[in-house]
């Protein structure tokens, strides 16, 4: 990429290069411009949490709740987590922002729950830096004991990539999770590290199917294909399934051929602020489904 570019730019000449230069110059100022308004987001209240269903392919009942992160910057603007957790990664703050994100999760889930509403699982994102910032797990006990939220409402959910970098203490790390009654799933699975040894050697309960092999579903018999295989292999091995960005009956249609339980996407809903999320528990979970609302 960057350096693909640059090589690309001086290549082709001394204008593509000011051109290129100049637009690097933009990009950079715009990220420090993100980084400094950031800083202190946390402590002005700026961040909250929105929540998408997961459904069951079958029944379209709501089966958990993923906690998806918004920054409400300036007091309207509502930025996507893919802009700035880089920028939170890169300068450290996401292990704050994280634990904010776990704490607030569990608190809104016992609100819920004081209201009489239905007790759904949380799935909520752990990125690399934070699952190996070495207070986790203590940090997780913490607010499991100061929120009394029941432990097997929160899953977890981390990328390949992110699971494999800490090498050694991933283990421990996941047995102690388990060992309070936390389950773990791999987010965006097939697109991360390429050795599927680890599901072997992890105690994972659940993989997420990205949505780069949903999206083209119905006209890639390749896709179809790669859909096939990850089921056969989740199925000897114990795992369920959640098929990512699910946007079309046809996509949910095939996902459930292939027998596929879960699915998430824009066909179902899209991520809810916690009042709209909220109205989806108030329905009688058991017999209740969720509107196809495409
Ligand atoms: P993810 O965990 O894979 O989350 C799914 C993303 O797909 C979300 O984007 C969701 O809004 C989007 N999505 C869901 N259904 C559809 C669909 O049908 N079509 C399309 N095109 N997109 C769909 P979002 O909310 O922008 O989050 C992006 C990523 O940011 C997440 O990917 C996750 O990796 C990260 N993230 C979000 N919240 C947190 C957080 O609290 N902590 C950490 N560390 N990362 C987070
Ligand atoms: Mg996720
Ligand atoms: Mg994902
Ligand atoms: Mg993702």
């Amino acid at each position: 990429h960057a350096d693909a570019a640059m090589y690309h730019a001086k290549a082709s000449g001394r204008n593509n290069y000011q051109f290129f230069d100049q637009r690097m110059n933009q990009a950079a100022a715009r990220r420090f411009e993100l980084e400094s308004s950031l800083r202190g987001a946390l402590q002005r209240g700026e961040f909250e949490l929105h929540f998408q269903p997961i459904v069951d392919t079958a029944s379209h009942r709501l089966h958990a709740l993923e906690v998806l992160l918004r920054w409400r910057r300036d007091g309207e603007t509502l930025v996507g987590p893919d802009e700035f957790i880089p920028i939170l990664e890169e300068n450290g703050m996401i292990v704050a922002v994280g634990e904010w994100v776990i704490r607030t999760a569990c608190e809104q889930s016992m609100a819920w729950q004081a209201q009489g509403l239905a007790a759904v699982p949380l799935a909520i994102n752990l990125s690399a830096r934070q699952f190996m910032h070495d207070g986790l797990v203590d940090s997780i006990r913490r607010i499991v004991g100061e929120t009394g939220i029941d432990p097997s409402l929160v899953e977890f959910e981390i990328t390949e990539t992110a699971l494999m970098q800490h090498g050694g203490q991933t283990l421990e790390i996941l047995r102690q999770m388990n060992g309070m009654g936390m389950r773990l799933s791999i987010d965006d699975f097939g697109t991360g590290y390429s050795s599927l040894a680890y599901l072997k050697r992890f105690p994972v309960r659940k993989i997420k199917i990205d949505r780069a092999f949903v999206r083209e579903l119905e006209a890639s018999a390749e896709d179809r294909a790669i859909v096939a295989a990850v089921m056969a292999l989740a199925n000897s091995l114990g795992l369920s399934v959640v098929a990512e960005g699910v946007e079309t009956e046809g996509q949910a249609g095939l996902l459930h051929g292939h027998g596929c339980q879960y699915a998430q996407g824009y066909l179902f809903a899209r991520p809810l602020p916690a009042g709209q999320a909220a109205r989806l528990l108030k329905r009688d979970c058991a017999t209740d489904v969720l509107p196809a609302t495409a």
